[in-house]
């Protein structure tokens, strides 16, 4: 049966035994290791005084540590809380004080910024540094836990016996920050618990659509291994990539953060079977199988999601790498991970479109008068089901804004085909108005990767005096190659209404400033100009 708690998730991933689970470097640590190393931290948090709903920070980059940190943290009954390992002081201050936490588990990178920081967050009472002796006023999680070679002997352990219930707060992650401050999204035991599921059922769901058979899963089968590629603080890496293979007993191959040259180094010594994360990575697999340097063979999928994938992106990937099935999705921290699903021929036949909705969860278009939009017409999207998180913390004007019985507005524009396939246009505060013509960033965007050229571009509004705004853009050429803005701005007027043309066009010799996941950062393109 379905899990209904991320608890009943740890149980279901310590079935899996002596199969390895977390792979990083040199440390290796079965599916028992790592649940012996869980339950140690868990009740060492008990014993320190972690009540339900005390909130429980994880500040570290992909380690080993990570996952029992947040496994700990929901077994001892506490709201786990990942926070961006890339934020610096002021996103520091705020995660901290906006959670109260009152535990902190922190890599030593993490603790450095903490450090000359920590008088300014009260609530904290703990700090436990993972692979580092104790600093004054911390201590050592290697105390607690061992290092990971000794995880498998530490004593079996036992799950906290508390009362968990799936509509219980079980998690609280920080959206990225890309449209204001950053806002806590309250996740529960269930939302948690439900992504496991959601990928075998839409996969069976297309099979059934195109009148097929369902296959049987072989349990014999090889086991499944993911190149863990992006922050576990996303809810995409934690939920979609940690907690489904917990579940269904997949290996983890966890890198501290992207790298291709690394990334392609281990996809050929570990067998990879996927690989992935956010467009950008998608693109520069690419580049690697187009050196020629290593065996990629190992992949079946390669998925990615969390930003505009242009249309490009599929077609090319299906040439490159002919035995590896595309997918992607779209979603939003307040959903918990992947909110839709589209792999393989539906994706190649649909390549603008980031698939149908998870089963059990229902989406629809809005017009700005909050009337529901027809088929094909384009919308704020609002979406429904037991992903979508039970609100913000501490934000009750949020709150008010995008709740509306059970319904949560997304902020993206979007339209839905009558099969129910969502395809998004851009995000409600991206998308520009030049003189009452809309017009939609990504569409643009999604043209100048048409261009044999281009390997990254960014659409965006430039001020104008009578029109309000202008399109302008910002591409990147590939090494070795030319194009002018003359000849891209023909490009486009070859393929889009005139008044969609990007009326000056940068030339970038590097990929485009991202944030951490994959967005680029308009604001500092738009100074460019
Ligand atoms: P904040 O809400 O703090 O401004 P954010 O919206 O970037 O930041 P996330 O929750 O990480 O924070 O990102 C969700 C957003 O990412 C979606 O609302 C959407 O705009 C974008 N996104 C996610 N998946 C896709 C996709 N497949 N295609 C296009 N955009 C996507
Ligand atoms: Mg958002």
């Amino acid at each position: 049966s379905a899990p209904a708690t991320l608890r009943d998730v740890f149980l279901a991933g310590r079935a899996h035994g002596d199969k390895t689970f977390l792979v990083y470097e040199d440390d290796r640590a079965s599916f028992e290791a790592f649940s012996r190393a869980t339950l140690a931290l868990a009740q060492d948090l008990i014993r320190g005084g972690v009540k339900p709903g005390d909130r429980v920070a994880v500040a570290m980059r992909n380690l080993p540590e990570w996952p029992v940190a947040f496994f700990a943290a929901i077994l001892a009954g506490a709201i786990a809380t990942p926070l961006n390992a890339w934020w610096t002081g002021p996103e520091l201050d705020h995660g901290f004080t906006d959670s109260g936490a009152c535990v902190a588990i922190v890599d030593e990178e993490r603790w450095a910024r903490i450090n000359e920081r920590r008088g300014g967050y009260p609530a904290l009472e703990r700090v436990l540094i993972a692979r580092a002796p104790a600093a004054p006023g911390t201590e050592s999680l290697t105390d607690i836990i061992g290092a990971v070679a000794d995880w498998g002997a530490l004593p079996e352990g036992r799950v906290p016996d508390l009362p968990i219930d799936p509509e219980d707060i079980a998690t609280l992650f920080y959206t990225s920050g890309t449209t204001g401050r950053s806002k806590g999204a309250i996740g529960t035991q269930r939302a948690g618990a439900s992504g496991v599921m959601a990928h075998p059922f839409s996969a069976a769901r297309a099979f059934l659509r195109r009148g097929e058979a369902v296959p049987v899963p072989d349990p014999a089968a090889p086991q499944k291994v993911a190149l863990l590629s992006i922050p576990l603080f996303h809810v995409t890496g934690c939920f979609a990539t940690l907690v489904t293979n917990l579940y269904r007993g997949g290996r983890l191959v966890m890198m501290r953060r992207w790298d291709l040259a690394r990334a392609m180094v281990l996809i050929e010594r570990e067998r990879c079977t996927s690989a992935g994360g956010v467009p950008t990575i998608a693109f520069q697999l690419l580049d690697g199988m187009a050196a020629g340097t290593h065996d990629l063979s190992s992949l079946e999928t390669i998925s990615y999601g969390g930003a505009p994938a242009p249309a490009e992106l599929v077609r090319r990937l299906r040439t490159a790498f002919p035995q590896a099935q595309p997918a992607t999705g779209w979603g939003m921290t307040e959903t918990t991970a992947t909110f839709t699903h589209h792999q393989g021929e539906d994706y190649v036949h649909r390549p603008d479109s980031c698939g149908p909705p998870l089963p059990v969860c229902e989406a629809k278009v809005m017009d700005p008068e909050e009337v529901p939009l027809p088929p094909g017409e384009v919308g704020e999207l609002w979406v429904k089901g037991p992903v979508v998180v039970a609100g913000y913390w501490n934000r009750p004007d949020a709150n008010a804004e995008v709740f509306r019985d059970g319904w949560l507005r997304t902020g993206d524009l979007a339209r839905i085909d009558a099969e129910g396939f969502i395809t998004i246009v851009d995000r409600v505060k991206d998308m520009l108005i030049r003189g009452g013509e809309n017009i939609y960033c990504a569409e643009v965007e999604s043209v100048l990767h048409e261009h044999p050229a281009v390997v990254d571009a960014a659409v965006v509004g430039l001020p104008h005096p009578t029109l309000g705004e202008e399109p302008g853009a910002v591409v990147a050429i590939a090494r070795g190659q030319e194009a002018s803005e003359e000849e891209l701005r023909a490009f486009v007027a070859g393929r889009l209404a005139a008044f969609k043309v990007p009326v000056r066009i940068l030339l970038h010799d590097e990929i485009l400033p991202r944030n951490p996941n994959g967005k680029i950062l308009k604001n500092e393109l738009k100074r460019l100009f």
